[in-house]
């Protein structure tokens, strides 16, 4: 247990305004393992000031410069590696390898692409009488969830950074270690005070008074859909800038044509993988009817091999809310094929691996975001009844299309109402934009996509 002091701040750690602290838990053996400072609008006003006086001048910096620092950042995220993927996986819970490639790779991948979009991005441009500069929004307020820790904070940091803002995290209160992890790195790649600033504490009270602050630009959001549009109000109320990355329901489409068991497995792996906690997991596979038996056997087949090998959920409040959809899927009439409600460990939040067949559209577990180790089979009769059930929720998130023909799988992928899809198993691209349709959110993340998110143009005309 050791007691984590001090709010990242205008480039040091200065002490917090209170003396309230966040515990923070293991979820593996349900041991507190460190605690952090609970931060106040104090705290946020401090640093928001701090990120507004370090503007100017960040603002000003060359693209170069600003992309030579981002570069020394990824240098230390690599060099730290070890140290972030054992951070993640004391306070999320995710097994070590799966840290190691995930929650401390991909944030290397991100800070590397935007060293290098910094310093080719056209931040000017000519269009007729006019030269159009793409100039940074202002204070950034980055507000993220634990379920992809440093990735989440590293997806708005990195980009905010290049395009010449300053900003201000609020980390999620379950994971705080790797963001003050992350605030160490910033401090030793030597970005300038001010740039980048953390506080740590609770989402009503800092998350609320930092995207309450007239001293933010924009908002920045990572999370659930009800947090989001109480931010989204915030914002409009003060005509600043909004990004919401807000979750899915995606449907994992395995055409008839399709290699059946390699579209089970790997959809099986997509849902069970960070146990479960992944916004654009694909939690609905779509199979047809003459397939569906068998492909409800290798599913239930591949989720029984996972037994104990996921992680658990983050939190106690996260675990008996997953259990509880997995309640409500028997109740509603759903057929289990795998795993189930019941905790399969005495200590730790951990959920088994659950597989529902016989999923009808109409039920809860068709419709909500669960947000754990849970899959849900349904039926289809024909491409159109596919496309109609893909598309029925209020998000649009992600999605998944296989079929024999990469032709066909792409045709339908365009029918889809959702910001991604992965064609026959296509790979996780950083460079490609993240972001939702529908109610999955506004905005865009990564690639050149996710920097235009924090820029804004002045047309100067000649
Ligand atoms: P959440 O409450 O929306 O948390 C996201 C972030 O917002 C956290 O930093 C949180 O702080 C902060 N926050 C909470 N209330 C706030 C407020 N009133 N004003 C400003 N900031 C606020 O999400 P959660 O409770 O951790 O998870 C609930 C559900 O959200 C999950 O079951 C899942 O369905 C969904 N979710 C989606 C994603 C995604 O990637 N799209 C990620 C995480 C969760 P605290 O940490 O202190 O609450
Ligand atoms: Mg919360």
């Amino acid at each position: 247990m050791k007691a984590h002091d001090g709010m990242y701040i205008d480039g040091a750690w200065r002490p917090a305004a209170g003396q309230d602290v966040i515990e923070v838990v293991n979820p593996v053996d349900e041991q507190v393992i460190g605690t952090v400072p609970a931060g106040t609008a104090a705290d946020v006003d401090t640093a928001v000031r701090a990120a507004r006086a370090a503007l100017p001048d960040w603002a000003a910096t060359p693209p170069a410069e600003r992309a030579a620092r981002l570069g020394a950042l990824r240098e230390v995220l690599v060099a730290r590696a070890d140290e972030i993927a054992g951070t993640v996986t004391a306070e999320l819970g995710s097994p070590l390898k799966f840290s190691q490639a995930v929650h401390a790779g991909v944030p290397i991948a991100v800070a590397g692409s935007y060293a290098e979009l910094a310093a080719t991005y056209a931040f000017e441009e000519k269009t007729g009488n006019s030269v159009v500069h793409h100039e940074p929004i202002g204070v950034v307020a980055a507000i993220t969830p634990w379920n992809y820790p440093l990735h989440q904070i590293v997806a708005k940091v990195a980009p905010a950074l290049a395009a010449g803002c300053t900003v201000v995290v609020k980390p999620a209160e379950d994971t705080p270690l790797v963001a003050r992890l992350f605030a160490g790195a910033v401090h030793e790649a030597g970005l300038p005070a001010g740039v980048f600033n953390l506080v740590t504490g609770l989402g009503p009270v800092a998350g609320q008074a930092l995207a309450e602050h007239p001293g933010v630009d924009l908002v920045s959001f990572t999370g659930s859909t009800a947090v989001g549009r109480q931010i989204a109000a915030i914002a409009a109320g003060q005509v600043k800038k909004v990004a919401l990355e807000l979750g899915g329901k995606s449907a994992n489409v395995i055409l008839p044509s399709a290699d059946l068991a390699k579209a089970v497995n790997v959809g099986v792996a997509n849902v069970m993988s960070n146990s479960g906690q992944t916004c654009s997991a694909w939690t609905r596979m779509l199979v047809h009817r003459d397939r569906y038996d068998k492909a409800v056997g290798l599913a239930a087949e591949a989720a029984a091999k996972y037994g104990d090998r996921i992680g658990p959920v983050v939190n106690a409040k996260q675990r008996d809310r997953v259990r509880g959809y997995i309640e409500q899927g028997v109740a509603e009439g759903a057929r289990l094929v795998a795993g189930g409600p019941e905790a399969p460990r005495e200590t730790g939040y951990f959920v088994s691996p659950t597989v529902f067949a016989d999923v009808t559209e109409d039920m809860t577990i068709a419709q909500e975001e669960i947000f754990g180790p849970v899959l849900s089979i349904l039926r289809y009769e024909d491409e159109e009844d596919a496309l109609r059930i893909a598309n029925g929720t209020v998000y649009g998130l992600a999605g998944a299309v296989w079929a024999g023909d990469e032709a066909a799988a792409v045709a339908f992928a365009r029918r889809m109402e959702t910001g991604q899809v992965d064609i026959n198993g296509g790979r996780f691209n950083p460079l490609a934009p993240f972001g939702g349709y529908k109610q999955s959110g506004v905005g865009r993340e990564l690639g050149v996509h996710g920097l235009a998110e924090y820029l804004q143009t002045k047309s100067l005309q000649f």
